[in-house]
């Protein structure tokens, strides 16, 4: 090929042995497949990736009915939990005293408001559930409401967070409004360091302007509810240190419940509340496991037993 490449009187060869070398090439055909790929194609896969998307969004309501496609994807995803099918209470809670304590005066605001309206109280509007993973936040929070006898709703500070600046913001709103209507109720967040996370630590990633308009409207929307109507916001994380100091001001998220790890006593309690489904030998000595199971938490034993089992 080298020998080809380089004959510089291949045309004139050509043209001996009777090639038109000056007819152009046939561009007919390759014109229209050039507009299919530069302009046709694109808009397919635009089209394509845009109904897909809104799928996705119509699916993530689930039974909240209503609208499909674009005009839904603010709606928030919050699921509501009847309290009559939630029956977790503070007995279904194995140790955790201290925290139950505090959680009690929330509950028996539900239940009484009457009372504290009376002497001019105001309850706080959220509480911090603080500790490690698995230690029962989530349970806690399940037990004030089915306590109080009280709508659950649960969601992730993730859930929030999507890929578009606003989204977020609508869906805090939009859980507001449904909160006011279901009114009293408590509104669980778990994760609230997702969207929470101190607004001044000088790092910027993605997603920042995002999670801060989510912010932004939770702070709003706290500050606007009544508490005379019984909404009580419950949040929790693992490590309340990263969260925006404007989160914790008094009014807010002003109150700390500590969820720690179990002690002895907790993690006997906590084996006895899990084995009581389950068929146990006599020989079995919670004390025992009790005590070769320091540091595990909640949901470390209930594994346990269930496995066992
Ligand atoms: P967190 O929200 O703190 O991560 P969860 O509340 O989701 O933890 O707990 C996970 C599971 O662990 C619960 O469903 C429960 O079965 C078990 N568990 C955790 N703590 C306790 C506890 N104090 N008493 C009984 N079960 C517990």
């Amino acid at each position: 090929t080298g020998i080809v490449s380089s004959d510089t009187t291949l045309t004139q060869k050509m043209e001996a042995h009777g090639v038109d070398v000056n007819s152009e090439i046939p561009t007919q055909t390759s014109s229209i497949v050039s507009i299919l790929a530069s302009w046709v194609i694109p808009l397919l896969l635009a089209f394509w990736f845009l109904s897909a998307l809104s799928r996705k969004a119509a699916k993530g309501m689930g039974s909240m009915g209503g609208m499909g496609g674009f005009g839904g994807m603010g709606k928030s995803r919050a699921k509501e939990y009847k309290a009559e099918g939630s029956k977790v209470t503070f007995k279904d809670v194995a140790g955790q005293d201290e925290a139950k304590e505090s959680l009690m005066e929330i509950v028996d605001y539900l239940n009484h408001p009457e009372k504290y309206r009376e002497i001019g109280a105001k309850l706080p509007k959220g509480a911090l559930l603080v500790g490690p993973p698995g230690t029962g936040k989530t349970l806690l929070a399940k037990a004030v409401a089915g306590e109080a006898g009280v709508p659950f709703f649960s969601l992730s500070g993730s859930d929030f967070v999507e890929m578009f600046v606003g989204v977020g913001a609508s869906r805090v709103r939009d859980l507001f409004k449904q909160a006011q209507q279901m009114a009293p109720c408590i509104i669980f967040i778990d994760e609230i360091d997702a969207i929470g996370k101190s607004r001044d630590n000088g790092i910027h990633g993605g997603g920042n302007d995002e999670r801060e308009q989510t912010l932004n409207a939770l702070l709003a929307e706290m500050d606007g509810f009544d508490t005379s109507k019984g909404i009580i916001i419950l949040a929790a994380t693992n490590r309340p240190e990263v969260l925006d100091k404007a989160l914790l001001r008094p009014g807010r998220f002003d109150r700390r419940v500590i969820v720690e790890r179990p002690d002895l006593k907790g993690r006997i309690e906590t084996l006895k509340v899990h084995a009581k489904d389950v068929k146990m030998d006599e020989t079995v000595d919670f004390e025992e496991i009790a005590l070769a199971t320091s540091g595990a938490v909640g949901s470390d034993l209930a594994n346990m037993i269930n496995e066992a089992a």
